[in-house]
């Protein structure tokens, strides 16, 4: 019955009609829209677009109210238990997010000898910012430390036993990732809440969480303080995104750029798409992700020259990979012999709409690219069968 489900969704995204010899793996870039998207924007923009927050006639009400609404959506969708006292702020993406959590929450928050915990090897949107940040004071004369979340060299995830030496009494500030954009593991985050204690202000990294599985704030385990993800990767109109802040804790975050014109076809675009997403259910959208992962991963690593990055080689090859190191909708991979391009090549040239190079990886060699397919509810069995039959044609 999940067979007849997936389809039932994937029958609701035209762009995958329009083509049916491509296959779109590379959901982590950006998700495909369903038509419920497409027709929220259109009724909107053919009935009622205007500016937003200024208008007294009935087109820029509605626009207003539209965005206030989506506001509405984005906490419940996120389940937040206090939704009085949160706020959201709409973005471009995750990146627009970040540099905002950092310029407008972060850099008034911190003093001289503060020290934030940042993660080096994670998205680059997740890491400049704080750097930025730290920029930013050490004008005004004030010092900060940035120090490095550790991580495992051999799983990608973060080193929870390190954690606790990280942390120090000057440790004001986390950011951390979700889900990771190479590895597509799951990073854990309670285990950082859990070392730094109740007050340390968490911020979030969720591009690759939100619409692919719950996010639960209600959930005692995701105990964090901002949470910044992209509409865009959710199923809504590019160039959308939102940052949730608690506000409960330290400063008010209030957010610049707040003055100019919003993108109002975006942020009706985000409301459709998380109602589309709640429909669909969350939880059965991971489940299927997880399982065509579980089966793209499973085969690859009995395929001798590809390397799976993040996937512990003490694991023998063709083993099973144990419940938690098993992949979320992400899988990234190198070919011993082929180089990375050359690889995406073969694979576009199959129609296999892939990613391939260095993935902006903070940190990551630029010469050392790699190949991530990436996958969302749209996808389907047979794509993964048939890039696994491409793939081993060079085994
Ligand atoms: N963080 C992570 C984990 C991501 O995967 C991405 C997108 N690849 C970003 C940040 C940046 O998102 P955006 O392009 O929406 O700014």
């Amino acid at each position: 019955q999940d067979l007849r489900w997936q389809r039932a969704l994937r029958d609701q995204f035209p762009i995958l009609d329009a083509e049916p010899e491509l296959a779109y793996l590379d959901s982590a870039a950006t998700s495909q829209k369903p038509r419920a998207v497409l027709d929220a924007v259109h009724t909107y923009l053919t009935t009622s677009n205007a500016n937003a927050g200024r208008g007294t006639y009935p087109w820029a009400n509605r626009t207003t109210d539209l965005v206030e609404a989506t506001r509405g959506r984005v906490k419940e969708f996120l389940h937040d238990p206090e939704p009085d006292r949160s706020g959201v702020h709409f973005t471009a993406g995750t990146s627009e997010g970040l540099r905002s959590v950092a310029r407008d929450w972060l850099v008034p928050y911190l003093a001289e000898g503060d020290e934030i915990l940042v993660p080096f090897a994670d998205h680059r949107a997740n890491l400049d910012p704080w750097l930025e940040a730290a920029r930013l004071l050490a004008e005004r004369g004030i010092g900060i430390r940035v120090r490095e979340l550790p991580r495992q060299a051999s799983s990608g995830d973060y080193d929870h036993r390190a954690l606790g030496d990280a942390v120090g009494p000057r440790t004001r500030f986390v950011a951390a990732t979700h889900v990771h954009h190479v590895y597509g593991g799951d990073m854990n985050v309670h285990r950082i809440r859990e070392a730094v204690g109740a007050d340390v202000p968490i911020c979030l990294d969720a591009a690759q969480s939100v619409g692919h599985r719950p996010v639960r704030l209600d959930d005692p385990s995701l105990d964090v303080d901002f949470v910044v993800f992209s509409g865009h990767k959710a199923m809504a109109l590019p160039g959308t995104g939102a940052v949730w802040a608690r506000n409960a804790r330290g400063p008010r975050f209030r957010p610049g750029g707040w003055q100019g014109t919003p993108n109002t076809a975006g942020i009706v675009s985000l409301r459709a798409a998380l109602d589309w997403l709640e429909a669909a259910g969350p939880e059965r959208i991971a489940r299927w992700t997880t399982a065509l992962t579980t089966r793209l991963t499973d085969r690859l690593r009995r395929m001798e020259p590809y390397e799976i990055l993040g996937c512990p080689a003490s694991l023998a090859a063709g083993s099973v990979l144990p419940a938690a190191q098993r992949r979320h909708g992400i899988v990234t991979f190198r070919h011993r012999d082929i180089p990375s391009d050359d690889l995406g090549f073969i694979l576009f040239s199959h129609g296999l709409m892939v990613r391939a190079d260095s993935l902006c990886q903070a940190g990551a060699d630029e010469r050392n690219g790699s190949v991530r397919v990436s996958l969302h509810v749209y996808n389907t069995v047979e794509e993964i069968d048939r890039l696994l039959t491409v793939l081993a044609t060079m085994a």
